[in-house]
């Protein structure tokens, strides 16, 4: 016996393509998805527009994995945190940040990450797996349809979360299909709806595949520079050895003929006494010259092992007027 197709892993033309092989209109593959990504429901009893002989195939055929949460805290702020248990030991994390005008969800693309970042603690595990479309979607739908149930969290409107961000855990463009189909339901009006500016990939640098991305789905794109010359982030961040700083600039200058916005954004780690210093940030500066960006100065959270600290606040103060 075949197993059951989880439907979370179908974007809109899989869905339809999944509705055509049971002899189904493509309007039917457009209500399922609304069914589950705007109305969030996992029952195919209650979708009560659907054919009852359709119901009766999807309980045959079809299923909605949902994501197993072991974890779900909420910090003072509001900010809410998820642990997704992933199988064999391994979870990955997904995060909610409400703010007065939006609210972002940060979501992972892989359980783990193999690229090492020198600073980052998802780095120093190492790489476990990719995560299906069904896994990366599935933490959008489980956050949306658990933040809903508070009508506190829909003040901004119908929807909890306005914004996504491809930032948890994981290199997302070395998990490319996955990620762009669920991405495209982010996107899709009989889903998330989400325009392609609220939707921003993270990426440490993976110039084929920022290439890529700007021709399939140009969303709006953050790097992960943290390093101004080539020596410093061949260190902080391994990949830079195969795609270099003048590869990368080179790659989002590309990438912003299709950019939804008309920036790219830059993040930098500040790491005390490594790349916090008035020579990295003139360096920064010529960078920016060549790219328009805006740069994201961010406090190291340190772990144990990293053999790296916090640049202190004046330093962070001092950069940042550079800048
Ligand atoms: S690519 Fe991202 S998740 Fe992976 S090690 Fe670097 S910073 Fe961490």
């Amino acid at each position: 016996m075949n197993p059951k197709q989880n439907l979370l892993d179908l974007d809109a033309a899989a869905m339809a393509a999944f509705c055509a092989d049971m002899g189904e209109k493509p309007f039917r593959a457009r209500q399922l998805l609304r069914w589950i990504h705007v109305n969030g429901e996992k029952s195919f009893e209650a979708m009560s527009d659907l054919a009852k002989s359709f119901r009766a195939k999807l309980l045959d055929t079809a299923q909605i994995i949902e994501p197993v949460a072991i974890k779900d805290s909420t910090a003072s702020d509001g900010t809410r945190k998820w642990l997704i248990d992933v199988g064999q030991g391994n979870a990955v994390e997904t995060v909610y940040i409400p703010e007065d005008d939006r609210g972002t969800l940060c979501v992972s693309s892989q359980a783990g990450c193999a690229v090492n970042c020198k600073f980052c603690s998802t780095g120093a595990q190492g790489f476990s797996r990719n995560l299906s479309q069904g896994e990366i979607i599935g933490q959008l739908w489980m956050a949306e349809f658990l933040l809903r149930q508070n009508p506190a969290n829909l003040s901004r409107g119908d929807r909890v979360i306005t914004n996504v961000v491809m930032m948890g855990m994981g290199e997302p463009l070395l998990n490319y299909e996955p990620v762009v189909g669920a991405m495209r339901l982010m996107l899709d009006d009989n889903a998330y709806g989400l325009s392609r500016r609220r939707v921003t990939l993270s990426t440490s640098g993976v110039v084929p595949m920022i290439e890529r991305l700007g021709r399939d789905l140009p969303v709006a794109l953050a790097v992960s520079l943290h390093a101004t010359n080539d020596a410093l982030r061949d260190e902080l961040v391994p990949l830079n050895r195969k795609y270099p700083i003048k590869e990368l600039l080179a790659a989002c200058n590309d990438y912003l003929q299709f950019a939804p916005r008309d920036f790219i954004t830059f993040e930098y780690c500040m790491l005390d006494g490594v790349n916090d210093l008035d020579t990295h940030a003139y360096e920064l500066v010529k960078i920016a010259r060549i790219v328009p960006c805006k740069i994201n100065l961010i406090p190291f959270n340190p772990f144990p092992g990293s053999g790296l600290a916090r640049s202190k606040r004046e330093r962070i103060q001092n950069f940042d007027r550079i800048l």
